[in-house]
């Protein structure tokens, strides 16, 4: 039967009423795509397999579709008529476009001027009421909590339990697409540390074997690697510029039941998986989807993580497209020439 998303998929799993509505987007199922070339740069010789989990493919662009069909179809079950929610960019866009779906009312408060151009078209496109917060992600996130607890508005923030329901089905994919067992090891980026949360969940309840999870954070918004909250996080990894993460204690567990490491990498390090991505692979991605390589290819490098005939799985989390500006600046633009043979054959022959 045709993919009609995870609810469908995956409903024995997710805890919905039977009598709840499906918002869904046609969410999931995303590609597990094999990086043969990637994986001779990261580590040669030694029979690595490397697979990217390429979740800018979901329908908004980035794997908070997962969560987001199941904490919209659960708030409208229970008649809510307006969500709400904190965001980066990609929780943002995806709630907007889930709510147009369900006909709700949805209010979204970003960090001024630190949200990716693709993710505010976006939202402002599904019709959000978008607003800008002379503040951090954190400050949004505590101002929504608040606010939801006293007016009758759905917080679809990853504190709701419902968003790690849909988001765990990413582990069950990963198993069934390696054919019925999960990774060695597990390697993506931790902001808000609701992913890293909710793939532990999904492997546990899924029984296809445990993958050591690695996260990778940005050296400077790096909480958890630290140890203490970050006031001014700053990177530009902005899907991960998250000073005091709301799933802390729960990735910590996630990292020591899993035998896991948590590593902090620079924006320059983040760059350069982010360019081998797409030059060796073809895969492009926004900057923070690349943190999770990043931090595999340290932990590789420090002789932590021994990739010899290892399965190791990376998750992209958004795509590139999400950030326009950053791969523009990295890129070199264009050269121009005369509309002429001559001219195009001496580029060519170059
Ligand atoms: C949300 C997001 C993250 C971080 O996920 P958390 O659940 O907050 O740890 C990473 N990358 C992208 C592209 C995201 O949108």
């Amino acid at each position: 039967m045709a993919w009609q998303g995870l609810i469908q998929q995956y409903r024995a799993h997710i805890p919905l009423a039977a009598a709840a509505p499906v918002i869904t987007l046609n969410e999931g199922n995303t590609p597990l795509i094999r990086a043969d070339r990637l994986a001779e740069q990261i580590a040669p010789g030694t029979g690595l397999q490397l697979y990217l989990k390429y979740e800018g493919l979901n329908p908004t662009g980035s794997f908070k579709d997962r969560g987001m069909t199941v904490a919209i179809s659960q708030a409208a079950y229970e008649g809510a008529k307006t969500v709400i929610c904190a965001s980066t960019g990609n929780t943002a866009a995806s709630a907007a476009a889930y709510a147009a779906r369900a006909g709700l009312r949805c209010i979204v408060l970003v960090p001024e001027g630190k949200i990716a151009l693709g993710k505010l078209a976006a939202c402002l496109a599904y019709g959000a009421e978008v607003i800008s917060i002379e503040g951090s992600f954190d400050d949004g996130l505590r101002l929504v909590r608040g606010i939801s607890q006293s007016y009758p508005i759905a917080l679809v923030n990853s504190v709701n339990p419902w968003r790690l329901e849909g988001q765990k089905t990413g582990a069950f994919e990963i198993c069934d697409q390696l054919g019925g067992r999960a990774p060695d090891w597990h390697c993506l980026p931790v902001g808000n540390a609701g992913n890293i949360s909710a793939y532990w969940l999904g492997y546990k309840e899924y029984s296809r074997g445990w993958p050591r999870l690695l996260g990778g954070q940005a050296e400077g918004a790096a909480p958890i690697v630290r140890g203490r909250v970050i006031e001014k996080p700053e990177t530009i990894a902005t899907a991960i510029r998250i000073g005091n993460p709301a799933r802390w204690q729960q990735a910590v567990a996630a990292l020591d039941e899993s035998d896991g490491l948590i590593t902090d990498v620079s924006d320059e390090q983040i760059l350069s998986s982010w360019k081998q991505l797409a030059s060796l692979e073809g895969v492009f991605v926004e900057p923070a989807s690349a943190t999770g390589v990043a931090a595999l290819q340290k932990e590789i490098a420090l002789g932590h993580l021994d990739p010899t005939g290892k399965t190791i799985v990376c998750v992209l989390t958004g795509h590139g497209l999400k950030d326009p500006d950053t791969a523009i600046k990295m890129a070199t633009l264009p050269r121009s020439i005369p509309a002429t043979m001559e001219a195009l054959i001496g580029v060519v022959s170059e």
